[in-house]
């Protein structure tokens, strides 16, 4: 077997070796805690967490006090939810295509006393603003939508919405995990208060992410989620995690600099795995919104396919399968049932998402063995069939 290829991106991306090496030293020689103020080993830690804070910070447009690292997007997400004070009869509004770690914690607040309205989506995964507008009450204290879906790569319209948000009392919160790296981002811009990063879907490490919390011109108030210390401006306590924020920051710088040229390779290398499974196979729709989209990120349903078996065959190429289908043991994701590309028919989904290192060999060789699987396994139905 050749090396695998690996194109599931949404799930996870590789540590970028530049950020690998500027991580080490804070692995080896730089080993300081940033608490230890009275020394060079934890100066030298606070200057390189302080630099990664002004890095984050550039990639969304804030201030460097206005970021809290955390141990990731679902530590992001909870805190910006859960660590708001309710008030008096607390409202939030999200959207049906969120991320578990913003649904299950607005189902917690709705069972602690908040009311939730969920939003639903059009068949491309947009939430409408209008649709927004008529949600909001007076009540209402948050409302959270993510930038970009980790399953079918739709973009919001964050800049309308935040319109919408701004216009009222509520707080705007925006999980921006898939969108970092991949379209620009600017919490003025989009008038957002709290936007949740995950380091590792941007080429960064595992365990690493961060909250940007507004402080000006109306700082917002958070909790936090469990006490401890002081770190983080109260909001975070436990030791940093020096070379995971350091690789952070530098995911970040590298984002910044290179998304101009990147986005454009990544859209043509989807393009060209789509062409050559378009050209070889039928029964086959693309999901998510046509240009609203991250460039990289192509979701698939192939009709007459059980995603199992097309997993079992595809040892080469690293991606992520489920249902499209309603009638069988494994049920649709909550993003493909609210955009209604869900059958009684056996279908597969195929989540694919190219990234940095791929090559177009890669995705050339990717897409032969996707078709061969799948064209085997029609193949073997039809036989089965007595046809
Ligand atoms: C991956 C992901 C998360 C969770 O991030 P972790 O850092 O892995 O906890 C949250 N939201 C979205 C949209 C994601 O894709």
């Amino acid at each position: 077997m050749e090396a695998p290829i690996y194109l599931d991106h949404h799930a996870t991306t590789p540590l970028d070796p530049r950020v690998l090496e500027g991580m080490l030293p804070y692995l080896r020689e730089h080993f300081g805690n940033t608490a230890s103020r009275n020394h060079v080993f934890g100066r030298t830690a606070a200057a390189a967490v302080e630099e990664a804070r002004e890095r984050v910070a550039r990639a969304i447009g804030a201030r460097p006090a206005d970021i809290v690292f955390t141990a990731g997007a679902t530590e992001a997400n909870a805190l910006a939810l859960r660590g708001l004070a309710g008030g008096e009869a607390p409202h939030l509004v999200t959207t049906a295509i969120e991320h578990r770690s913003v649904l299950d914690n607005a189902r917690r607040l709705e069972r602690e006393g908040w009311a939730l309205t969920v939003l639903p989506v059009d068949g491309h995964g947009c939430v409408d603003p209008e649709r927004l507008q008529a949600a909001l009450r007076p009540q209402t204290r948050l409302v959270s939508v993510m930038a970009a879906n980790n399953e079918i790569g739709t973009l919001q319209p964050l800049a309308a919405l935040g319109a919408i948000v701004r216009g009222s009392q509520a707080l705007f919160h925006v999980d921006a995990t898939q969108a970092l790296g991949r379209v620009p981002l600017d919490v003025e811009v989009a008038g957002i208060d709290l936007l949740s990063l995950s380091a590792h879907k941007a080429y960064g490490p595992k365990g690493v992410g961060a909250l940007y919390r507004r402080r000006r011109p109306r700082r917002v108030a958070l909790t936090p989620l469990y006490e401890g210390g002081g770190q983080e401006d109260g909001l975070r306590p436990g030791t940093l995690n020096v070379a995971g924020i350091v690789g952070m920051g530098q995911a970040c710088e590298l984002a910044v600099h290179e998304m101009a040229s990147e986005a454009p390779r990544l859209r043509a290398l989807r393009q060209r795995l789509l062409a050559r499974l378009e050209a070889a196979l039928d029964g086959l729709r693309v999901n998510g919104h046509p240009e609203q989209r991250l460039a990289g990120s192509l979701h698939l349903s192939v009709d007459g396919i059980d995603a199992d078996a097309l997993l079992r065959g595809l040892d080469e190429v690293a991606l992520s399968a489920g249902a499209a289908c309603s009638s069988g043991l494994v049920k649709p994701s909550h993003v493909l049932q609210a955009i209604g590309a869900t059958g009684t028919a056996p279908a597969a989904t195929l989540r694919l998402c190219v990234g940095r290192f791929n090559t177009e060999a890669e995705i050339d060789r990717a897409a032969a063995r996707i078709v061969q699987r799948v064209q085997d396994l029609r193949a073997h139905a039809r036989s089965d069939r007595g046809g």
